[in-house]
């Protein structure tokens, strides 16, 4: 296939090639754990061991990288085996600045598994690039960005964070899940590594865990992150990458469907009168509006909003859908709703009357009702 940087046909056609033998449209899922070796003791297929590299997760790799506009991309059995496998790649006595609003088990692997192995966190609000400067040190070797962030939709400067960020040669990792490689391209505002959930956009149908780490150049980090995959061995199984690869043949299609109906549904709670706060990048009064305009290019699917009255309100309304499903989780076809702060747990700094939305394929004016309906039971 000729080179290209459409994403549309990137999406359908990256990582794909019609299998030799057969001619099969769609790629066969190579199960096998083991490779024939050559007589002379050669690999000339390129392929050993099922944890050292596999077909399916080769394409998989080839078609993130391609799509984040990277040299290539490490995958993972989840978001946080993929999250894992870059503190692992840090050094005792390293310092990571992590965001105030972000994906909370990333604050609690800090907490709970890295502090013991001498990791220090460090938690700034980063839409405030003043504090960021404030708190980076020749410690710092490792600055999370994650934006649109998880639950409060704050959006931060991608390209001044990570100049400031390489300023102490400090890596940045952004956390793109939310928004994925069709509304942002991390890598090209200098960022140096995009992490995905690919259980979420990428994947795209509630049905397989993954994760994966996309690098903008081919550095002795990108090497080292090879070799921690491939020992560690947290890797996704070949059917897994079979199903993300499948999924993101219609990510383009879905993130753009999914962002219209957000755009409705949030124009919708924003006149509300039962609702107290939208946090939704797309509407003109959210503090990131301007910001997100020009480093996306598009709003996204997800959105949360404050019920008036507190957390027995909110509850109403999350007991009150019938269309919309009550879970966690996001970027699937369903249409989700979440009272965050209770999954989160008894820390979590999240409003108790904040539910999430991540909103799906059905149609808007549907949605728009099933809200409607569960807000009139406040
Ligand atoms: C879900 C999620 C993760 C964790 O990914 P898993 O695949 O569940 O391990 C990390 N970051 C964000 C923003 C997420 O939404």
């Amino acid at each position: 296939m000729t080179k290209t940087t459409d994403l549309d046909t990137l999406a359908v056609h990256a990582g794909q090639e019609i299998e030799p033998i057969t001619g099969a449209l769609t790629s066969p899922i190579h199960l096998s754990t083991t490779f024939e070796r050559d007589p002379d003791g050669e690999y000339s297929r390129g392929f050993v061991y099922i944890r050292n590299e596999n077909p399916n997760r080769n394409s998989l790799e080839a078609a993130l990288a391609e799509l984040e506009g990277g040299v290539g991309a490490v995958t993972f059995g989840s978001g946080m085996a993929a999250a894992t496998a870059l503190l692992l790649s840090l050094s005792p006595g390293d310092e990571v600045i992590l965001p105030d609003d972000s994906y909370f088990q990333i604050r609690a692997i800090l907490d709970e598994i890295f502090t013991g192995w001498g990791l220090k966190g460090r938690i700034v609000d980063m839409s405030d690039p003043g504090r960021v400067a404030e708190t980076l040190t020749e410690k710092t070797k490792l600055v999370w960005l994650e934006s649109p962030s998880n639950p409060l939709l704050k959006i931060v400067d991608l390209k001044r964070l990570a100049e400031m960020a390489k300023g102490v040669g400090a890596l940045t990792v952004c956390d793109s899940t939310w928004a994925t490689p069709i509304l942002q391209q991390p890598l090209s505002l200098g960022v140096d590594i995009v992490v995905h959930s690919t259980t979420k956009y990428l994947a795209g149908h509630h049905d397989v865990l993954g994760g994966a780490l996309i690098y903008g150049e081919k550095t002795e980090d990108y090497d080292r992150m090879r070799l921690v995959q491939k020992l560690t061995g947290g890797v996704p199984s070949p059917f897994d990458c079979w199903l993300t690869l499948r999924g993101i043949q219609t990510l383009p299609t879905r993130v753009r469907a999914q962002t219209e109906n957000a755009v409705k549904v949030a124009a919708f709670l924003h006149d509300h009168p039962q609702v107290e706060e939208v946090y939704y990048p797309g509407l003109a009064d959210h503090p990131g509006h301007e910001l997100a305009a020009s480093q996306m290019s598009g709003m996204g699917a997800m959105l949360s909003f404050l019920v008036r009255g507190g957390e027995e309100q909110a509850f109403k309304v999350t007991a009150g859908v019938g269309l919309i499903t009550r879970a966690t989780s996001l970027g699937g076809t369903h249409t989700l709703i979440e009272h965050r702060a209770s999954l989160e747990g008894d820390d979590s700094p999240t409003p108790k009357n904040l539910l999430r939305l991540s909103v799906g394929l059905e149609k808007a004016e549907a949605l728009i009702e099933d809200l409607d309906k569960a807000l009139s039971k406040v």
